[in-house]
């Protein structure tokens, strides 16, 4: 087998298998699922972000584990190709691809492994790795009122993808990241060993792999904490002129305990004007809603803020028990009385919100043109300086989509994990979720990004990014600051030919077991 893939090769000098060695290399490695020659134009070599393309080998479809493993095994035993794990595609910068490497398609493992257990009366799901989300949500629902209790606010990405990140949404302030929500991961290694792991088994490789980018090994199956599903959510909008206000309202909400506060909260920047994409218009949350400016003080500065919150509740509970509810949380807040927006909608429906916009950009051509988005967790001493100089004026007129800004709880979060935070217990996570209209240049949009983290580490803030990307192994070693230790450790145990998740550019490919 191995001679096999070192002859095809050294034939193709790494570019895409020819058809009619694709089958020879399938005999070879023995997979129940099948292989493609890469390609440029195919899936494997592109992602959301639209700004690289690379050309891999081949992409994989796996039938389960072991076709993974096998792949993983066999690529070790030559001398320089790689494989990357690949979810949704869904990330920005190339962070999936492999070039001139393996790439697997997680979702065609999509339906392995989908049961649920009760362990000391909790409940849990085992899901694939290559599961979206979404599915995650529905089927649980629908066949058990169950449902996992962290999210992400777009749900067709990977459970590997996520939990390799993070997975951030407004439910992290009370339950944590996704990544503080699994209690056990079936990973393959970048040995091409399939291991099962928790917090008391193999604990460095759980640990490790949660927010571990890929790098220590492919999540194959994870098993994910459930609560029971409620049935309806009350979904409000409220507006702030002063970001000392919304940033205080904020993190008086998430700092309560649960039944003391709303059960999702986040928040967004606005343009102070009628731009459709980035002002009044994307504040209602219904066609029906009316945003008056006239409420606005005529103090207020370029930019508004918005604070989101939801509270769950079930058909049972009468409305005016939900309005009580709603009254009594909201008296405590500072926002523009008259400027409140809100809506009842089911629970999956409002955890499948992003799916109307991903509908809507697919029908004006957006969703498919490029993303330079930048994700960044700032620290609460950090974010009123922030706001001041990125908000205030370098993105006044909007990023033509969504800038995400809420504040989220670093105790929620589990230190021993991967994932790297800034200092704090109150950290923000700042999304600036560009859609690029057909025309302007993309550098342009990428360069102010640039600009943004050099005046970050300019002014001396206190952040890291999240679903971090960077060129140099300088950068990353910065990046995960006193952790890069424990991380490179960990690479060298369980990827010490730095096989895995070529993408990120964290560790060059070696032939030797020092990454
Ligand atoms: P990919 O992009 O395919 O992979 C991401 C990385 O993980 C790659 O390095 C890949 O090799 C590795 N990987 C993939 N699968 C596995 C696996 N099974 N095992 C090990 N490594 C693996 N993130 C949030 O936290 N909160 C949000 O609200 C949120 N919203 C988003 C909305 C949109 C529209 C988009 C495009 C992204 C959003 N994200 C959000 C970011 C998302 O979490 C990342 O893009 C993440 O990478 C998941 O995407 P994916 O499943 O497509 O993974």
């Amino acid at each position: 087998m191995i001679v096999c893939l070192g002859r095809i090769v050294q034939d193709t000098d790494a570019d895409s298998i020819p058809d009619d060695n694709v089958s020879t290399l399938s005999e070879s490695l023995d997979l129940q699922g099948t292989i493609e020659s890469g390609g440029i134009t195919g899936v494997a070599g592109k992602d959301f972000g639209g700004l690289y393309s690379v050309k891999p080998l081949a992409l994989i479809k796996p039938s389960g584990t072991e076709d993974i493993a096998r792949v993983v095994k066999a690529t070790s035993q030559t001398s320089h190709l790689t494989v990357a794990a690949r979810g949704n595609g869904h990330s920005i910068n190339g962070q999936a691809m492999a070039d001139g490497g393996f790439v697997i398609d997680m979702r065609s493992t999509e339906e392995n492994h989908f049961k649920p257990l009760t362990i000391d009366g909790s409940h849990y799901i085992d899901v694939s790795g290559g599961a979206l989300w979404e599915d995650v949500l529905r089927r649980c629902v629908s066949m058990f009122r169950l449902a996992p209790r962290s999210w992400t606010d777009y749900l067709s990405l990977t459970v590997g993808g996520t939990l390799s990140n993070a997975g951030v949404s407004g439910q992290a302030f009370r339950f944590g990241p996704q990544t503080s929500n699994v209690t056990e991961l079936e990973v393959v290694t970048g040995k091409g060993e399939i291991m099962v792991c928790s917090a008391t088994q193999n604990s460095e490789l759980f640990f490790g792999a949660l927010g571990g980018l890929g790098q220590l090994g492919i999540i194959t199956r994870a098993r994910v904490k459930l609560q029971p599903a409620p049935d309806m959510v009350r979904w409000l909008r409220v507006v702030y002129t002063e970001f000392e206000e919304f940033t205080r309202d904020a993190e008086f909400l998430v700092t309560q305990e649960e039944g003391e506060s709303f059960d999702y909260v986040e928040g967004f920047v606005f343009s102070n004007s009628d731009d459709p994409i980035n002002g009044w218009p994307s504040v209602p949350l219904d066609p029906d809603h009316e945003f008056n400016p006239a409420y606005i003080p005529q103090t207020a500065s370029s930019v508004l803020y918005c604070l989101e919150v939801a509270l769950h509740y079930r058909n049972s509970d009468r409305p005016s028990t939900v309005d009580t509810a709603v009254s009594r949380l909201l008296e405590r807040l500072g926002f523009i009385q008259r400027l409140k927006f809100q809506l009842n909608v089911s629970y999956v429906e409002f955890l499948l919100r992003v799916k109307q916009v991903e509908e809507h950009a697919k029908a004006n051509g957006n969703w498919d043109s490029p993303h330079p988005w930048l994700n960044i967790f700032i620290s609460k001493s950090s974010i009123v300086d922030f706001d001041r100089t990125v908000f205030r004026k370098m993105l006044k007129d909007g990023v033509g989509g969504p800038m995400l800004i809420y504040p989220l709880l670093r105790s929620k979060w589990d230190s021993r994990t991967s994932v790297v935070l800034p200092e704090g217990e109150i950290f923000y996570i700042v999304a600036l979720l560009r859609f690029v209209p057909k025309g302007p240049t993309v550098e342009k949009l990428v360069a102010q990004n640039h600009e943004i983290i050099k005046w970050c580490n300019k002014e001396g803030l206190d952040f890291k990014l999240y679903l971090p990307h960077y060129h140099s192994k300088e950068d990353w070693k910065r990046h995960f600051g006193n952790q890069w230790t424990r991380f490179v450790e960990r690479k060298t145990s369980f990827d010490p030919m730095a096989i895995l998740a070529p993408g990120q550019k964290f560790f060059k490919r070696t032939h030797t077991i020092k990454p």
